[in-house]
């Protein structure tokens, strides 16, 4: 029996832009190698990594969204390759595309709405086809595209059969909630009146402000971040600050089958023989080759959206400013977003080359090579709700350089603290001054202290971020909300099916949800 069914728009390595992905595609695997069966079901897209794979239809049906009737299938994948069920919706004229939200330009598909809400719907239908007794016993939905769900099953007629069923919501980016006009309230399925006012927040309708409303628990992905939010989250402030009780931070483990610097397929050398200074140096020269870069000076990267959040516009005026006064690194990019970023970046290549470059592109592959081979990795970010980045880096034996704030202050403690429990470098202030002088401490470091640099990367190579941790945490939230969450050889012991759980959530206390959601990476 499923125990947890998690709800996204993207997981990996099916389909993936962020971080969602990473973290949706590996919490179902490290829940059910615990022993609680876990499941992912995401929308069938166009994509090459659904294309290739084998999927077995297991339920077959229509939904209606205003006047149009649609046909769904819900499909599996055939061998549950990644160790956990992943399943689909296949949902013609809506999803077969090439992109997850925008068509291959990057124009956005404009039919968000429908897609969204056509989405959540057939994952309701598809659950009501099971046995009460056999349904799973936590929904949990991810970000604003599946944030609707807590309250269609709470409000419309047609799913309030699956209201016992305790529903989490996460919020991965608050930046986006998915505000839609109420013109375009119309594609909701039917629901009770009394229940409008859930929708609404500002005058229209926003599917992340509703989750927060209406889920038994919200969880965001690092506690800064959920204390952030409660500060500045484009307007939901006061309604975070209203439901705190319900809240917790957890943030996000990483997988650590898929990113382990023994066995990564993806990277030109791996770890032999807990040989690190190996094989930081043949991956990177590697990098050095292809780049042409020098070999003796560090190689600071930037991997990510180039987009406003990720502070990737700070830079190229940084970068020039430590080139110009003769500061002795090399920098390399890996992202696509913002024209404008893109092609200051594509000028420096121009202007620096052989100590600048960028890969406008999205590329899983060089992403783990670059992590394997950087000295450094730079993250200045405005908003980070929780940064896998700097986990995966620190796992690869690469410093992060990165901006106080949410999750990266959650796992990135400054080498400068005094109780020695120091990971990589920081800075406070989104500011050209602040991020030039944390990579000066970093290029300072690299070429006087070579024997600091060594002992760090083999602390950080040595933290512990993966999700066997992390679950626990999961758990504690899914058992305070009465889900009765447990290794499958408990459940079989028990003659009779599993009791559902209470109809209505039991609150969780205030003290114990910050307890239990503490990060222990931090420690
Ligand atoms: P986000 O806010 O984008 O979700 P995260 O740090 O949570 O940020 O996750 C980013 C993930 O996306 C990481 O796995 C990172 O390696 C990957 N990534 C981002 N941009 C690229 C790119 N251009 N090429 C390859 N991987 C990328």
């Amino acid at each position: 029996m499923i125990q947890v069914l998690h709800i996204s728009a993207e997981c990996y390595p099916a389909a993936k832009t962020g971080g969602l992905a990473d973290v949706v595609g590996s919490l179902p695997k490290y829940f059910t190698k615990a022993g609680m069966l876990t499941a992912a079901i995401l929308p069938k897209y166009d994509l090459k990594w659904i294309r290739n794979r084998e999927w077995i239809t297991v339920y077959e049906g229509t939904l209606w969204m205003n006047w149009r009737q649609i046909h769904f299938r819900v499909q599996q994948e055939a061998g549950n390759t990644q160790g956990y069920p992943m399943f689909v919706v296949d949902l013609p004229g809506l999803y077969d595309r090439p992109g997850i939200y925008n068509d291959p330009d990057g124009r956005p598909y404009g039919d968000e709405v429908q897609r969204y809400i056509a989405f959540q719907q057939a994952v309701l239908e598809w659950l009501l086809s099971f046995p009460w007794h056999d349904r799973p016993r936590v929904l949990h939905c991810h970000d604003h595209h599946t944030a609707l769900i807590p309250w269609m099953v709470k409000y419309c007629p047609a799913y309030q059969q699956l209201a016992p069923i305790p529903t989490v919501f996460t919020i991965h980016n608050g930046q986006y909630q998915g505000m839609f006009g109420w013109s375009n309230g119309d594609y909701l399925p039917p629901y009770e009146a009394s229940a409008k006012w859930l929708l609404d927040w500002n005058g229209i309708i926003n599917p992340m402000a509703t989750a927060i409303k209406t889920a038994w628990a919200v969880t965001t992905v690092s506690e800064s971040y959920l204390y952030e939010l409660h500060q500045n989250s484009l307007g939901l402030e006061s309604l975070l600050r209203q439901e705190w009780r319900k809240e917790a931070g957890i943030v996000n483990g990483i997988d650590a089958q898929v990113w382990d610097p023994a066995t990564d397929p993806m990277i030109v050398q791996r770890l032999e023989n807990e040989d690190i200074a190996g094989f930081k140096f043949r991956n990177k020269a590697a990098l050095c080759e292809w780049f042409g870069f020098p070999l003796e000076w560090p190689l600071i990267s930037f991997i990510g959206r180039i987009v406003s959040e990720k502070g990737a516009d700070l830079l190229p005026d940084t970068y020039r400013r430590f080139i110009q006064n003769g500061g002795r690194a090399s920098f390399l990019v890996l992202g696509t977003g913002e024209a404008w970023t893109q092609n200051e970046f594509r000028r420096m290549a121009y202007d620096y080359g052989g100590r600048f470059n960028a890969v406008i592109d999205y590329n899983e592959a060089l992403s783990h090579q670059i992590y394997a081979g950087s000295d450094f990795l730079i993250m200045p970010s405005r908003v980070e709700p929780c940064g896998l980045n700097q986990m995966y880096a620190m796992r690869y034996g690469t410093i992060p350089i990165v901006r106080s704030i949410g999750g990266l202050k959650d796992t990135v403690p400054d080498i400068g603290e005094p109780d020695g429990s120091g990971r990589g470098i920081r800075f406070n202030q989104f500011s050209i001054e602040d991020a030039y002088h944390a990579l000066y401490r970093a290029v300072s470091m690299w070429h006087n202290e070579p024997g600091i640099v060594d002992w760090l990367r083999k602390k950080i190579m040595a933290v512990d971020f993966s999700w066997e941790h992390t679950i626990e945490q999961y758990i504690a939230v899914y058992r305070r909300i009465g889900a009765n969450i447990a290794p499958e050889t408990f459940v079989e012991q028990t003659e009779e099916p599993a009791p559902l759980p209470p109809a209505e959530p039991t609150l969780p206390r205030p003290a114990k949800t910050r307890k239990a959601s503490k990060p222990k990476a931090k420690k």
